[in-house]
């Protein structure tokens, strides 16, 4: 396979941008390979390799690239113009869509990205309940401004940088850590320290490998929050109108104080939202006294292409399409692992899907325990044979609306040709 007008590329882009890439997950060295296009599960990057992917721009793109009704539906937008500085109809459709929805949410602000959206939570949080502490927790990912970069998983955790330079200690003193799936810990935590405002957490996590919550545990800490007078926000970037058109708080019958969305949301655009019941969103300026704003904020064009995906994703009742799609991928990758003595297992839940170098884990310590150098050997050895999973151990792998019966089979049989030859 040739690689050589990526690698051309990458001794260029190396100069211009720190680590050739404008964010880190994509970085996998010696060189990442560059994309000319992408349609449906396939991404072609610019030496003409054609991947059957699954790391589908790290979980928006749940229709597959492009898909028809979302480029026509932006395509028509377009001619309307693509930002206007004042209120639109469509943000009250969308909203409306989205309240309905979630459980979680009966008021809403869209932003441009989910690093804004947890951002902009968490000072509602603090806001709202006058309380300065946060918890998180270890090896969750929602974004990459200050307040979360303590053991952040994502990129962070996979270049070794959990917890970032740059950020002074007084600014994280305020943010606590639990393990997932623990508890006892969080009870602890949160008895000891009367000042914590929230408990912010991906219901699943996505960021530090697949990790699945254990029967009751997202049960609980609604309860342990609640009578504590703790917020408890699900950032629901990735699992929103993923695991469910309601998102986790959906699939598990958990209703969150404060719900952060992002990435399908924005059906390939970027976009963010943040949204919570009325009490507490009109907390928000100008209703409120804290302060969130944004110039692209309610961009028509990713508003469009949202909408246009999520009502794709009921009337066509997409999920239980690519949750089945998931099932047969992993029960085939599952049959290969029982075939081969290399210590590896298969996760997935919904349309997400991860193959762990190791047991399956249950926090970040046990995820920290992998063995990512052997992640990396495989994800070579498929790229080889095109297939492209995302660069990291600590990745989810995700299957979209468009990856067809034969895409899985040959995926099955490429896993098979690897782990046999590893
Ligand atoms: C991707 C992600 C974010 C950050 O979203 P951006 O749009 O990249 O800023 C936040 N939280 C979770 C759970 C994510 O997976």
């Amino acid at each position: 396979m040739k690689h050589d007008k990526s690698r051309n590329l990458y001794d260029v882009a190396v100069n211009l941008m720190p680590g050739g890439v404008s964010s880190p997950v994509r970085a996998v060295k010696p060189y990442p390979f560059f994309t000319a296009s992408a349609k449906g599960s396939k991404i072609i990057d610019v030496d003409g390799n054609e991947y059957i992917d699954y790391c589908m721009a790290y979980g928006p793109l749940i229709l597959g690239h492009s898909p028809d009704e979302v480029v026509n539906a932006v395509n028509e937008k377009l001619d309307d113009g693509t930002l206007y500085g004042t209120p639109t109809e469509l943000e009250i459709e969308y909203a409306k869509l989205i309240t309905k929805l979630y459980a979680g949410i009966d008021m809403l602000r869209f932003v441009n990205t989910g690093s804004e959206a947890t951002m902009a939570a968490l000072r509602l949080a603090r806001g709202f309940t006058g309380k300065n502490k946060i918890v998180k927790v270890e090896g969750s990912f929602h974004g990459a401004h200050d307040a979360v970069l303590v053991k952040a998983g994502s990129g962070a955790t996979t270049h070794g940088i959990p917890n970032s330079a740059g950020v002074p200690a007084e600014f994280v003193k305020n943010t606590l850590q639990v393990p997932y799936n623990d508890t006892e810990a969080l009870t602890e935590l949160i008895e000891k320290n009367k000042d914590v405002a929230a408990l912010i957490l991906e219901p699943v996590m996505g960021n530090s490998a697949l990790i699945l919550p254990e029967e009751r545990y997202l049960k609980e800490i609604r309860k342990i929050t609640a009578e504590n007078d703790v917020l408890l926000i699900f950032d629901e970037v990735i699992t929103g109108f993923r695991v469910a058109a309601g998102g986790a708080q959906e699939y598990f019958g958990v209703k969150p104080d404060i719900t952060t969305l992002g990435k399908v949301a924005g059906g390939g655009f970027p976009i963010g939202i943040y949204g919570g019941s009325k009490e507490i969103m009109e907390n928000i300026a100008p209703a409120g006294s804290v302060y969130q704003a944004g110039t692209f904020s309610g961009n028509p064009i990713s508003l469009t292409a949202g909408y246009t995906t999520v009502n794709y994703l009921i009337k066509n009742n997409i999920h239980s399409l690519i949750n089945n799609i998931t099932e047969n991928l992993a029960s085939g990758i599952g049959d290969i692992i029982q075939e081969v003595d290399i210590n590896c297992s298969i996760g997935h839940f919904t349309s997400m899907f991860c193959l762990y170098f190791g047991d399956k884990p249950r926090d970040y310590a046990e995820a920290l325990n992998l063995e990512k150098d052997r992640f990396i050997k495989l994800y070579w050895m498929l790229l080889e044979k095109e297939v492209f999973f995302p660069p990291s151990q600590y990745e989810t792998c995700f299957v979209s609306a468009a990856h067809s019966g034969e895409d899985i089979d040959r995926t099955i049989e490429v896993v098979g040709e690897c782990l046999k030859s590893f």
